[in-house]
């Protein structure tokens, strides 16, 4: 399967080593979907982030022990994904060790699950499709914020509730390393950052990462607030970090660097909140809205902001949508017509079903091919296989992994349910 040659190039970020921070402080990247951070005090280590499987925090730890054998003393979280808690019980060791997080711990994903009202089982499928779950390795050639090929056994089986939350900024001694532990309300609200005063290392959880930030997850997610997130980005570009070990992709290296990732990305982040503000105050539509929006050319010039994990367009709905509600102004839309009125009135138009279908095999646009396939399937015309081939095609030239891999992923159950 083709992929875009940017979003292959872009593994380069999920090269698997360990990298060392600074005397004592190490960061693991390339084994796992996210990133595991290494602190070495005098008589203890400290496990920052765990992964999302307990094979990958297996291999993670077997690295670490040629570094030291200190005992593990504590672990922390940044923040309550499951891609940063799930391979805690393999530091743990079966042992009653602190595990710190925020006080706000048990964000949307975590929340989702517990309370059993939410539509469990779409955010199930969304997920599986975001991350191609099932996919060949060839074909899922990234997660966008991880490397595609990763180890899956103890997937989402080793978190452990922290034992310690933490109430508000303060300073932890890790075994005679001093840490500040900074509330950071970006990619979720439960953030914690850390920062290491001394030698100047930035631990920013998932508020960066190397790619457009992910401010709308199409798994499903609740609003994620764009300008709490733009507001911390700045108090950690303050920071005046000289190193800095995001929860994804490679750490950054020398003050300039770090200081302009974090305030290009979240320039990048008011401009989406501006130009989708300015659109709807115009009285423009989403889609338009959304179909101009681009990054000014200072910002489409940086590397770290290519589309390969978070998307501008979904940003700009997202940013509407958790600020005004659903409705978009038009009244229009107050209104519905069901999938079958629509493709029925769609048909006549056309000139019947059949016409409808040539009409679909016959554009160049994919986008349109798309629509006019569900049209064709509301009305019980077989467009499945036409549907698929359409999704795999623009897979194919997608940048951006989670849209890529929903594809794909989607691509291959409409095949296996037809096949069925
Ligand atoms: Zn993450």
């Amino acid at each position: 399967m083709k992929a875009h040659p940017d979003l292959l190039e872009n593994n380069s970020q999920f090269e698997k080593h360990v990298v060392p921070l600074a005397p004592g402080l190490w960061t693991a990247t390339g084994y796992a979907a996210s990133n595991i951070h290494m602190v070495e005090g005098a008589a203890s280590v400290t496990i920052i982030d765990t992964t999302e499987s307990t094979k990958a925090a297996e291999n993670i730890l077997a690295e670490f022990r040629k570094l030291t054998d200190k005992p593990i003393g504590r672990i922390i979280y940044t923040h309550s994904h499951r891609d940063h808690i799930s391979g805690a019980t393999v530091f743990a060791e079966g042992r009653d060790i602190p595990i710190l997080a925020s006080a706000g711990f048990q964000s949307d994903l975590v929340n989702v699950d517990a309370t059993r009202i939410a539509p469990n089982a779409a955010l199930g499928r969304r997920t599986q499709a975001q991350f191609g779950i099932g996919l060949s390795p060839e074909d899922r050639v990234s997660l966008g914020c991880g490397p595609g090929d990763r180890p899956m056994q103890g997937l989402g089986a080793g978190s452990l509730e922290p034992t310690e939350r933490v109430e508000a900024n303060r300073a932890i001694d890790l075994d005679g390393i001093t840490a500040e532990l900074i509330m950071a309300p970006g990619e979720t609200d439960d953030h914690m950052a850390l920062w290491f005063p001394e030698a100047r290392v930035l631990i920013p959880g998932d508020n960066w990462y190397h790619a457009f930030p992910n401010l709308y997850a199409i798994r499903g997610t609740p609003y994620r607030d764009f300008a709490a997130w733009a507001n911390t980005l700045t108090m950690l570009a303050d920071l005046g970090a000289e190193v800095m070990a995001p929860g994804h992709t490679q750490p950054v290296f020398g003050a300039d660097a770090v200081r302009e990732v974090l305030t290009t990305t979240r320039d990048a982040i008011l401009h989406v909140m501006r130009e989708t503000a300015l659109g709807m105050d115009a009285g423009r539509s989403l889609d338009d809205i959304v179909d101009a929006l681009t990054l000014p050319p200072e910002l489409a010039s940086k590397p770290w902001l290519g589309e390969f994990y978070g998307k501008l367009g979904w940003s700009a709905r997202a940013f509407a949508a958790g600020t005004l509600g659903w409705y978009d102004g038009n009244p229009t839309h107050l209104g519905t017509l069901s999938s079958r009125t629509r493709a029925e009135e769609m048909a006549r138009l056309a000139g019947g079903i059949d016409a409808l279908a040539k009409a679909a095999e016959t554009t160049d646009n994919l986008q349109w091919r798309l629509e006019l396939c569900d049209h064709l399937i509301a009305l019980g015309h077989p467009a499945e296989a036409l549907k698929a081939d359409t999704m795999t095609a623009l897979a194919e030239t997608e940048i951006n992994a989670t849209a890529r891999n929903t594809y794909l992923w989607e691509a291959k159950r409409l095949r296996e349910a037809q096949d069925a």
